[in-house]
């Protein structure tokens, strides 16, 4: 897009404040000691390299870009006596605007709220490490950055110029630098940078973090007003047309950093030439930590489509969002140069590859489950909440995904496969049960879990958001339905208790008689706290504990729709254990005498059960009075 501008903003010299975000970010760069200097070469290389292929990209339809389209290139110019470096390219270039927006704001979803949550106390630089910091590391090495642009559709071109202190100004370009199309980023080094000054340090710079880029990248000396010999600095290797064995580990490495912006090793790398109606190369990459964005809901894969070395899209759908964590690249000759970015998504060849792709990645980690659970166990810790994802979103390969599936359980602490679940299932169970929750030591102490520990009946128990979804839309595994714990009593009592569990019940008809006095007088002493009061005979430990009323929604679930939705929180049913001692002699004591010490130890009761589900309790203050009450009572 070029803006037009009138003559006499023209010529004006304006100055500009950075978005907070970006003075953030500069203030992190300069005054931490960033431990790789050299990273700003790739970062400006890189952007040069995409300059360049949009360039290449609006050639395809326009004609008069063909001739500059065909020489595009980076050149790189160290001047050693004015301690200057210089990243030039001849590929789109920016407009004014596009200047004043690119370089003064972080417009990357993700990124900017990423920059703005760092804390002033944890200013940490290997938090910026973690994501592709961009045109703004060139302040790490460099007190003054210049920028000259000149778009490929515009006449002018325009100066910018910021020594990162939370300003930057733009003004039209006077002198003829450059006459073409593209940008030249002018680095004013600061003191003790001389090695990006030594040719052979940058050469072996590129060589490792920029070898692959598919332009050509020359270097020269600038010196006594004369530019010396050019020499080329990379190969222009597209590894991903190469075959494996002739693929170095650096390599690969050298491409995912680049791709996925993302500076861990890959925890896998997929790579093959897919054969059969359409061909094409595919390289993909896992990585081995989490991407700081991974549940940014704008996230998407980082996959480049090149077709014939043009680079078409960087962001398609190609790869389902639940495996959005993946990067790579996928080089397909057989799609057509000229299919508009818009429509690509239903493009036959497209559609083709991007089914193929799922299915590979889908039954590459079931392979890996198998052949090597540990480093599975890795992969599913990290993005295990995100393929989940893919049992509500993709109903076609819903059964794959549910193998693929982990979970840790009431079993022991190793991950457990549905598939090991049923295998272990207990005489008359006929559903997986499961719990959902936050924290995992919470879940295991909620008392509804006692009936199925004394039955030696596993439960998943489940700590992501989005197990709350893909649990009431799943209808089950192989024939098994999911089933929550707080549900499932009556299936429960056909399950046989394991030996000395069975403890031998003496329940006289005084104690029944004296129950059936103790839920009415417990619904009206928390009638406005509980939707209903019932036995649950199968808790074992516990005098009480809380459940959904029918038909409510789980916990977690509740939580998301009150914060999004703003609905109300339902109220829980109390259910009590009619074998457990204290509930026998509350209910015997409360035949003889209704009292307000019953009130107190009802209410106490009641908030025993919010704490043993992971609540607080639902008046601090009341808790804390009744509590005192009881304890001086009891001495
Ligand atoms: P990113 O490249 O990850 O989007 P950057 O901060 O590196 O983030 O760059 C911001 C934007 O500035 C780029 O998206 C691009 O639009 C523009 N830009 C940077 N360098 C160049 C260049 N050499 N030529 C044209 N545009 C550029």
């Amino acid at each position: 897009m070029v803006e037009k501008t009138n003559n006499t903003k023209k010529n004006k010299k304006e100055k500009k404040q950075f978005g907070a975000e970006v003075s953030r970010l500069l203030d992190i760069l300069v005054h931490s000691v960033y431990p790789n200097k050299e990273v700003f070469l790739r970062e400006l290389i890189s952007n040069a390299s995409d300059a360049c292929d949009k360039l290449r990209y609006q050639a395809l339809t326009n004609d008069k870009l063909v001739k500059s389209s065909s020489e595009l290139k980076i050149h790189i110019t160290v001047d050693t006596k004015n301690n200057e470096l210089v990243i030039s390219d001849n590929g789109i270039g920016m407009s004014r605007q596009e200047m004043i927006d690119n370089l003064g704001t972080i417009a990357k979803s993700g990124t900017k709220e990423f920059v703005d949550g760092i804390k002033e106390e944890e200013k940490n630089i290997s938090q910026v490490g973690q994501f592709g910091i961009g045109f703004y590391s060139a302040f790490i090495v460099a007190d003054t950055v210049k920028v000259i642009s000149k778009n490929v559709d515009s006449n002018d071109s325009w100066v910018w110029i910021s020594d990162g202190s939370g300003t930057f100004t733009i003004e039209q370009n006077s002198f003829d630098t450059p006459t073409s199309n593209g940008t030249s980023i002018f680095l004013s080094l600061r003191d003790k940078m001389d090695e990006f000054l030594d040719i052979s340090n940058i050469k072996d710079i590129i060589r490792t973090h920029s070898d692959h880029i598919s332009f050509p990248i020359e270097i020269a000396e600038f010196k006594e007003g004369i530019l010396g010999e050019v020499e080329s600095a990379n190969t222009s290797n597209a590894i991903w047309s190469k075959s494996k064995s002739d693929v170095t580990k650096e390599e690969y490495l050298e491409l995912y950093h680049s791709i996925a912006q993302s500076f861990d090793d890959p925890e896998m790398t997929i790579h093959y030439k897919a054969e059969g109606r359409y061909e094409y190369d595919v390289l993909l990459f896992l990585p081995s930590t989490k991407p700081f964005d991974l549940f940014d809901p704008a996230k998407r894969s980082k996959l480049k489509l090149y077709v014939k070395k043009v680079l078409i899209s960087e962001s398609t759908d190609i790869i389902p969002s639940y495996f959005r964590f993946v990067s790579g690249v996928i080089d397909c000759p057989d799609i057509p140069l000229t299919v508009s970015r818009d429509v690509l998504q239903d493009n036959s060849v497209v559609i083709a590859i991007k089914k193929a792709i799922r299915n590979r990645l889908i039954s590459t980690l079931s392979k890996l489950s198998e052949s090597d659970s540990v480093k599975y166990s890795g992969i599913w810790n990290n993005f295990g909440a995100v393929i989940k994802e893919g049992l509500y979103e993709d109903y076609e390969k819903r059964d794959d995904l549910l193998k693929l599936l982990r979970f840790q359980s009431t079993q022991g602490t190793d991950l457990r496969s549905l598939n090991q679940y049923v295998a272990d299932m207990k005489e008359n169970q006929t559903s997986i049960f499961y719990i959902t929750g936050e924290l995992l030591n919470t879940i295991n102490a909620n008392p509804q879990l006692e009936g199925f520990k004394a039955r030696g009946v596993e439960v998943l128990t489940l700590t992501d958001p989005v197990d709350s979804f893909w649990t009431s839309t799943v209808l089950g595994f192989e024939g098994k339905s999911f089933k929550q714990v707080s549900q499932a009593q009556e299936e429960l009592k056909l399950i046989p208790i394991i030996e000395n569990k069975d403890e031998k019940v003496d329940k006289t008809s005084e104690d029944n008689k004296n129950l059936s006095e103790a839920i009415p007088y417990l619904k009206t002493i928390l009638d406005l706290l509980v939707t209903d009061v019932r036995l649950n005979e199968s808790l074992v430990d516990s005098p009480v504990c809380l459940s959904i009323a029918d038909g409510g929604v789980d916990k977690t679930l509740e939580k998301i729709l009150m914060e999004r939705q703003g609905t109300e929180k339902a109220l829980p049913v109390l259910e009590i254990n009619p074998n457990h001692s204290l509930i026998k002699q509350f209910s015997k004591k409360l035949s003889k005498k209704k009292s307000k010490d019953l009130e107190v130890i009802a209410r106490i009761l009641y908030d025993y059960a919010l704490i043993m589900d992971g609540e607080k309790p639902s008046d601090i203050s009341i808790f804390g009075q009744n509590l005192q009450e009881i304890l001086k009572r009891s001495m």
